[in-house]
């Protein structure tokens, strides 16, 4: 194998890696749960695809909104139920700002409720002003599907840290007898 074979083949790799599926439960009547875990480079993607409501949990920086809408596009996902924003750093809120102007339906984004002054954040929240806002508090359960729901169990409210990480919303996805942990940047103090 020629060095440009091999490098393309690790690319490959790397890249099929990274986008791979991870189904975490089905139940009896064929409800599946499948979590994506977008490669977005710095920061977060995950989209949790469910027979019923569908999430996504912040989409990387802004150079990365294309990555993620043409993830989405590729699943053919057309409306988001809820999209949760961890917290108001770049990394994971600029990505958000091209899927909130996109064509997805988006029924519901989910905050910790602490500003930003960065221009990515007044863009972010400007968008998702236009939607139903959720302030994040742990306990919060949302019923995914019949056998998924997805715990807020960070932050608080009033939220407990100065720092924008601590504060990330953390939720927990319990998919039947499957359970997933998703963190933002929330440091181990926060968890
Ligand atoms: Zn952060």
């Amino acid at each position: 194998m020629n060095k440009s074979a091999a490098v393309f083949l690790a690319v490959l790799l790397v890249a099929s890696i990274a986008v791979c599926f991870i189904p975490v439960a089905s139940s009896q009547n064929g409800a599946n749960v499948t979590v994506h875990f977008i490669d977005v480079g710095q920061g977060d993607s995950i989209f949790i695809d469910t027979s019923n409501m569908d999430v996504l949990i912040d989409a990387g920086s802004s150079s990365a909104s294309s990555t993620v809408l043409d993830y989405l596009d590729d699943l053919n996902i057309t409306h988001i139920h809820l999209m949760i924003a961890t917290h108001a750093h770049a990394d994971h809120i600029g990505g958000l700002v091209g899927v909130l102007n996109s064509a997805i339906i988006i029924d519901e984004v989910i905050v910790n409720n602490q500003t930003h002054t960065s221009a990515t954040y007044t863009n972010f929240i400007t968008l998702a002003q236009t939607h139903t806002i959720t302030v994040a508090q742990r306990g919060q359960t949302f019923i995914l599907a019949e056998t998924a729901n997805l715990t807020v169990l960070n932050p608080t409210q009033p939220l407990e840290f100065g720092d924008l990480n601590d504060n990330s919303i953390v939720v927990k996805l319990q998919a039947g007898n499957t359970s997933f942990l998703f963190t933002g940047d929330a440091e181990e103090d926060a968890e």
